[in-house]
């Protein structure tokens, strides 16, 4: 089964709309002519509507970084899936960890987030990893096991096709210190045989899975390497047009 990369920037709290314009401006240009990966960048809310509105008629697509699960309403600070779509966003980051870690997110926040996604035709990318003290434990696949079921909990195949995973250890994230791509790659497998059995392997097949943490030019290569790694969910480096053309380009490295 070929898969086709997906690479996703993830801006996090960074970026003034006209900062944010400027480097979509840049990526247009330094990404034209890209064919055989599929790329989008993830602006923070305030910048959403300009970006989509840059990015018209352009391949490269938008992420919001979270969603509320709710339609409409007095949820003060809230942003709806629909109010995404408004916005012209294509995909919506679900359960990142720093949500997880700052926020409460927690497995049912995660699936209610993700089913409200899906119902509004916004792609979701779902993060699963685990952290240090979980990994050296020994708890890394019991600790992705519950995020999958949790998140993903009462979610049929046919919806689920439209999610695309990113495992993101969070000790990677931010930190420089990426997992080796025998690392990462020994998750993803865990991951698709995971969901092999939860849906189908046809299903666990066709899934893009993405790695997130510390990715780099200088590290893409050796992890886009890896059977089960379909991409990167890119934070730092994808802040600067140089170097997430860089990741995008990968093959051309
Ligand atoms: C992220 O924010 O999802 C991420 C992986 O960040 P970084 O690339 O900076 O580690």
């Amino acid at each position: 089964m070929s898969r086709l990369p997906f690479m996703a920037g993830n801006w996090k709290m960074n970026k003034t709309i006209d900062e944010a314009v400027d480097l979509v401006r840049q990526l247009k240009a330094s990404l034209s002519g890209v064919t055989g990966v599929e790329v989008a960048v993830g602006p923070p809310f305030t910048a959403l509507h300009a970006v989509c509105r840059e990015l018209q008629g352009s391949p490269i697509g938008v992420a919001a970084q979270n969603l509320f699960w709710e339609e409409k309403g007095a949820f003060t600070g809230e942003v709806s899936p629909a109010m995404l779509k408004d916005a012209g966003c294509d995909y919506v980051i679900v359960g990142h960890s720093e949500r997880r870690q700052y926020f409460g997110e927690t497995d049912e926040t995660v699936n209610r987030r993700l089913k409200a996604a899906l119902v509004h035709g916004l792609k979701p990318i779902f993060c699963v990893g685990e952290t240090l003290r979980e990994r050296d434990e020994e708890k890394t696949f019991a600790v992705i096991q519950r995020q999958l079921e949790g998140g993903l909990k009462d979610l049929e195949s046919k919806e689920f096709i439209s999610v695309v995973l990113a495992y993101e250890p969070v000790w990677a994230i931010g930190t420089g210190k990426t997992a080796t791509p025998e690392q990462a790659e020994e998750v993803h497998r865990f991951i698709r045989e995971r969901l092999a059995k939860m849906y189908s392997s046809d299903v666990a097949d066709a899934i893009r899975i993405q790695y997130g943490g510390s990715v780099t030019p200088e590290n893409v290569r050796g992890l886009m390497a890896q059977p089960d790694i379909d991409g990167a969910l890119v934070g730092g480096a994808s802040l600067k047009s140089d170097s997430f053309t860089k990741i995008v380009r990968f093959k051309e490295i």
